[in-house]
């Protein structure tokens, strides 16, 4: 049964899903959002999901931008959804790397992916019925934190993974195949 106290959420992986994929991206003027974003993140607010972007971010760990950089992208990211009149209800981060990290970043951690501890720290913090929620990522990372974590669902969508995901999740090939499913799962 759905808990009608809590709420049901749609969680983003960034790179490769918000916008495109290029590697450690870390500033504005570098950003391209993918077709669709938009559109689809304002029907899942208006059918109840919370937004909340969960995304691994090594590149702080490896010591290419720092964690103010990070969230100085965000800060602008925010905005432009704004612009679109989507709010983004929380952005969840993982900076550190277990091989790659420097210094206090080389660790492994709960929160990176496809560990579900982003979602987790999620459900707590937003109250969030994880069984009613959904995932959008572009690596089988993402699709390994949903399982873990218990989602309704996962969708992967094209570009980015080269293997096989080993876990359940739907592929689609636009973000706009999401937006009709959410649509017609209401
Ligand atoms: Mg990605």
């Amino acid at each position: 049964m759905p808990n009608k106290t809590k709420s049901k959420a749609l969680f983003l992986d960034r790179d490769g899903v918000i916008n495109e994929e290029i590697g450690y991206l870390h500033r504005p003027e570098d950003v391209v959002f993918l077709p669709g974003i938009f559109a689809l993140t304002q029907t899942a607010q208006r059918l109840g999901y919370k937004l909340v972007i969960v995304t691994n971010q090594s590149g702080i760990a490896r010591g290419l931008y720092t964690t103010t950089q990070f969230e100085t992208l965000m800060t602008w990211m925010r905005t432009e959804f704004l612009r679109h009149e989507v709010t983004l209800d929380a952005v969840y981060h993982c900076p550190y790397h277990p091989t790659h990290g420097i210094g206090d970043f080389k660790r492994e951690h709960e929160d990176r992916k496809p560990s579900p501890g982003m979602i987790h720290r999620a459900a707590r913090d937003l109250n969030l019925d994880l069984s009613q929620s959904i995932l959008i990522g572009d690596r089988c990372s993402d699709i390994a934190a949903a399982t873990a974590a218990g989602l309704h669902q996962a969708f992967l969508i094209a570009g980015t993974e080269q293997t096989p995901c080993p876990h359940p999740h739907k592929k689609i090939a636009s973000l706009s195949e999401l937006e009709t499913w959410l649509k017609l799962n209401p």
